[in-house]
Parts: structure tokens; sequence; C-alpha cells
């Protein structure tokens, strides 16, 4: 079992990893309200509750059709029904959408209580349970609504990931790669001599614990720097403008590892393009995305004008122009970068 510690003075927390770790948690004071969905709630909820010492149980249908305000406002409601008050908290175990419309209940809550985080997804204990970005999508856009708001512990269990479907493994994968293409040539290197062990199931006791120490202390040193995304945090957004667009595109049916990795392949080819990255980095990003079978081309038929109209919308852009995120190196992004119209539709041409 280890620890990591997310320094954010008052708001600072504790990220522990291990495998069956959960049993040896200890339990906290005071109420709570253990929220999943169902198909986490099938597999675990009689499990984490115990742990937790809590019979409170809130569930929502798995999928992220439930990732709406609503949902947040049931798990408030369902907590005001059982009385809790500021000294409860919640519980989320599950993937993102789970992490993501608990932690906004536990930011509106009371205007705010206490929430922990049991990651359940590859996705999830890798990146979307730490750094405090909670919220749910609305029909106008997705994750309009939100919150900073952080949790107050993150408790990631590797024995979790032994019933995740080959399909969400491969998301947590896509955000890996990112983080050691942006963050940590070594971790780059470390995937890229035996990919294979990442599929392999008996195995993911011995390879996964390090792999999401490395990521969890590499976000929560950005997280640190710069908690609400003014800066720095953004180069966690690699790959993310252009796999939005490919998403967006989609109707949201492309999984988003597979937009993120697609992403990754536009924005190596716009950076060598613009003379920042070396053609021996792109074939190595993509030989590695190729390894753990994620798309390295646009994933479906669609326009590249399409395409660079949906980056445009993006929300993380400002006064209407695109931002995007390139790497010098492997283990090496730059701020992002306001890119030029005709470049980005010639990266989606050169993966088309
Ligand atoms: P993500 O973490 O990818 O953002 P979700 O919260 O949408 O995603 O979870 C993806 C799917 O995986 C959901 O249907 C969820 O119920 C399911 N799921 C989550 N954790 C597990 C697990 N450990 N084993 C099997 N299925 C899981
Ligand atoms: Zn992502």
């Amino acid at each position: 079992m280890e620890k990591i510690r997310v320094e954010l003075g008052e708001r600072s927390y504790d990220i522990t990893i291990g495998n069956k770790i959960l049993s040896r948690l200890e339990r906290e004071a005071g109420r709570t309200l253990l929220v999943t969905d169902s198909t986490v709630k099938k597999l675990y909820a009689r499990e984490i509750a115990s742990a937790l010492g809590t019979e409170h149980v809130f569930s929502f249908p798995a999928g992220e059709s439930s990732k709406r305000p609503e949902t947040s406002l049931d798990i408030c409601r369902t907590a005001a029904r059982l009385n809790f008050d500021r000294k409860c908290r919640f519980a989320a175990a599950g993937g993102g959408v789970t992490g993501d419309l608990t932690g906004f209940a536990a930011a509106i809550y009371m205007r705010g209580i206490e929430f922990i985080q049991i990651p359940t997804t590859l996705l999830a204990a890798v990146d979307s349970s730490v750094g405090g970005k909670t919220g749910a999508d609305i029909p106008e856009g997705k994750n309009l609504i939100g919150a900073f708001h952080q949790p107050s512990a993150v408790v990631i269990d590797t024995a979790f990931l032994a019933t995740l479907p080959p399909a969400e493994l491969k998301n947590g994968l896509a955000e890996i790669v990112k983080t050691a293409v942006i963050l940590d040539g070594q971790l780059f290197e470390q995937l890229e001599r035996d990919p294979e062990s990442l599929f392999q199931k008996p195995d993911f006791e011995k390879t996964y614990p390090q792999i999401i120490r490395r990521c969890c202390e590499l976000k929560g040193m950005i997280v640190s720097e710069d908690e609400c995304e003014k800066g720095r945090r953004a180069i966690l957004n690699y790959g993310h403008t252009f796999g939005h667009a490919v998403e967006l595109l989609s109707d949201y049916t492309l999984p988003h590892g597979q937009a993120v990795a697609a992403g990754m392949a536009a924005a190596g080819e716009l950076a060598v393009m613009l003379g920042v990255w070396s053609k021996e980095c792109v074939r190595r990003q993509k030989a590695l995305l190729n390894m753990l079978e994620l798309p390295v081309k646009i994933p479906g038929k669609y326009n590249t004008c399409d395409l660079v109209a949906a980056m445009r919308r993006d929300k993380k852009n400002l006064n209407g122009r695109t931002r995007v995120v390139l790497c010098s190196d492997i283990g090496c992004a730059q701020l992002p970068v306001e890119a030029d119209e005709k470049d980005l539709t010639e990266a989606w041409e050169r993966i088309r």
C-alpha cells in the first residue's frame, strides 16, 4: 500500500494505492452515503459499503446518459432525506461518471461537504478521480455544469480492475499514454518495453499499482501547481481538443480513449509540421498506441473541415481561437498554443 500526498494547503489529501486494500482502510467518524452506478453496485457495493461502515447506498443507471445535473440533485435529495448534515460525506465508487456526479453533489450539498473517491475503472484511477474537477452534462454541451471540489481522499484498489471490460481498460491506457507523453519519458519507455503486460489479467496486481502511482503523482503535482487550470494544468488536455471534436461528431458513441488516442496522433502530426517535435517522437507515439490497440487514424469517416469546426467550439478555447497542446519531446509538453485552421486541417488530413 502506498500513499501520495496532493499538496493543496487546507485542501491537501492522500491518494492510497494498492491491491485488495479496501478492507484495510480506517473507518472515519460520521455518516457516509455510498454512490455508485448499477453495474458497480452489483459487483462491489456490499464490499465497499462494509469497508466504509455504512448501509446507505445510492445508485443510478450505468452509462453516460446518467451524467446529468438531475442525478447529482438526486444524490443531494437522498442525503437530505437521511438528514445528512455538514459533517457527513459522500463516497464515489465507480468510473468517471460516478466520480464527477458525486463530486458535484458534494460541492453543492449544504454548500459543500467532503467526499472520497474510490475509482473502479482504470481511467478514473489514473485521471479523473484526482484533481477535483466535478460536474455533469446538459443538452447544450458536455461538462458545462460543474465545480472544482477536491476529494478529501482517493482510495485506489487495483483488485477492481479484474472485472473491467477490455474497452474500458483501453480508455484508461489512452490517458496513461497521454500522461507519459506530456510529462514522463521514462514511463513512456516502460510502456514501450512491455505493452502486452498491460492486458494480462493475472499480472494486473504487479503491473498496475506502480503505473497508477506514477500517473497520480504526476497529476497531483500539476494540480498542486495550478488547481483551477489558469496555466500549466492545461497540458493535461493533450490530445483532447482534437479528441473532443471526434467525440462530438460521433455523437459521443466513440469511447473517450479512442478519441484521445486519435487526438494525440493528430497533435503529433501538427507538432512535426510546426517543427517542434521530431518525426521519431511521432513514430514512437504511434507505435505505442498501435500496440495498445488504440487508433492512430481518424476513427470514422469524418470531414476534416467539420473536425476543425468542432475544435473551434471546444469550451477550453478563448476568444473563439482554437488552442492546442503540443510536445517538444517525449515527456515534455508545452503550454497550449493558438493553431491556424489551415494547419489543423492538414494535421487531420495526415491521419486520415
Ligand atoms: P469512465 O471511468 O470510463 O469515465 P464510466 O463511469 O462511464 O467511465 O464507467 C464505464 C463503465 O464501466 C460503466 O458502465 C461502469 O458501470 C463500468 N464499470 C466501472 N467499474 C467497473 C469494474 N471495476 N468492473 C466492471 N465494470 C465497471
Ligand atoms: Zn480524458
